[in-house]
């Protein structure tokens, strides 16, 4: 098809004509001068989007790597982990964790609104004896659209003094919603490359704190290629202990001043803008939010219900096959049920415009009931907030 194709997924997303340019150019000596000042500048930019004083380690790896590193890194065969049946990515996670020999304590939640943190406290506060070693959430389900509020997580995690180490996947919000490792008192922070930092799938991250590194020390599973200790040493001389991504580094190093320039407060209100705009559509298309809750929505994904009776993935297909747009569909237990509008990364007014009139054009086509004006709702209230 002429044009551009329109990915519009919560991820992959859009990557920058400036980040392929800068992924385009030969792949450098992994073990010379030029790659220890790429890999320092890299690991240090990515302390300020982490918002963290400690170590960040990057993978060549998905994400699901870096739930796996964060587990093995700290944790011992038998472990109890307190987790939470908040969404598709969530229960992958815990997938991750029992077939590590981990044993989960998984509590039920309603998938359409955020974690209560009266719930992470009465949990732990009930653990006199201290079983739990970890308690893992995620920070913004991409399954779902809803995030959760860390930093109130973190918080009672601290009322109560419990021990547990906290363990948090921002895969769908680094760099895209507000999120401080260290002042939201986070053990590991578990990140994705290709979200909000706008690169190509195949890097993960682990943000580390020093409790999670003391805690390293005595973890007794397993690992070898996820092992941060080796991976530390390395890094202190700017190098890695295997054959790096050089090439995703390059791009990195490049997104990473993408986000220095624009600024990680104007990045985040950039994406809750655009967000605001995708929901004013949703709301005049009178369809449902999956996320029940306002204050919940996601600001990089919009996961919207289609009536019963309709197949959202029928609707995707038509979106994808005669406008070129791919969007998210529903996963596992959402299969069909919605679809997921992906708001992050490389992103602006216009792309936003064009997704939102192939979704208004694709209901018609596919012959779901909604209501007209879902653009205009949404360039209403564009035009109303030009910052
Ligand atoms: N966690 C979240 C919140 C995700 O959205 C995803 C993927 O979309 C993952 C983890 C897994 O990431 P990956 O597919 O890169 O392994």
């Amino acid at each position: 098809m002429p044009g551009r194709h329109f990915l519009q997924l919560p991820g992959p997303t859009n990557i920058p004509d400036r980040v392929l340019r800068a992924m385009d150019r030969p792949t450098i000596d992994h073990r010379g001068p030029e790659f220890a000042d790429l890999s320092r500048a890299v690991l240090r930019g990515l302390q300020g989007v982490f918002r963290t004083q400690s170590n960040v380690i990057v993978y060549p790896g998905s994400a699901s790597g870096g739930w796996e590193a964060a587990l093995v890194n700290t944790l011992s065969p038998g472990d109890r982990v307190l987790m939470f049946d908040h969404g598709f990515f969530a229960a992958q996670w815990r997938r991750v964790a029992e077939r590590m020999g981990l044993v989960v304590d998984e509590v039920a939640c309603d998938w359409r609104r955020g974690i209560d943190p009266a719930l992470v406290h009465d949990k732990l506060a009930s653990d006199t004896s201290h079983q739990f070693k970890a308690v893992a959430v995620v920070h913004n389900e991409t399954s779902t659209g809803v995030t959760n509020r860390i930093a109130d997580v973190g918080r009672v995690i601290a009322d109560t003094a419990h021990p547990a180490l906290f363990l948090v996947d921002v895969v769908s919000s680094l760099a895209s919603i507000e999120y401080r490792h260290d002042d939201w008192g986070v053990d590991v922070t578990v990140a994705g490359s290709q979200k909000g930092l706008m690169l190509p799938p195949g890097l993960c991250f682990n943000a580390v704190s020093a409790k999670a590194l003391e805690a390293s020390k005595a973890a007794g599973l397993p690992k070898s290629y996820w092992n941060w200790e080796d991976m530390l040493a390395f890094n202190r001389d700017g190098f890695f202990p295997y054959t790096p991504a050089t090439n995703l580094l390059f791009g990195l190093q490049e997104a990473l001043v993408m986000l220095e320039n624009e600024g990680l407060p104007n990045v985040f209100d950039r994406h809750h803008r655009l967000a605001e705009a995708a929901r004013s559509a949703v709301d005049a298309w009178g369809l449902e939010f999956y996320c029940e809750r306002p204050a919940d929505r996601s600001d990089t994904l919009t996961a919207v219900l289609v009536p019963d009776g309709h197949d959202a993935n029928r609707f995707r297909s038509i979106v994808r096959d005669r406008l070129d747009m791919s969007l998210g569909g529903g996963l596992g237990k959402l299969k069909g049920r919605l679809f997921r509008i992906g708001h992050l990364g490389d992103f602006n007014e216009l792309m936003l415009s064009g997704t939102l009139s192939g979704i208004e054009m694709g209901l018609s086509l596919a012959g779901v009931p909604h209501e007209k004006g879902g653009v205009a709702a949404a360039l209403e209230y564009l035009i109303g907030s030009v910052p």
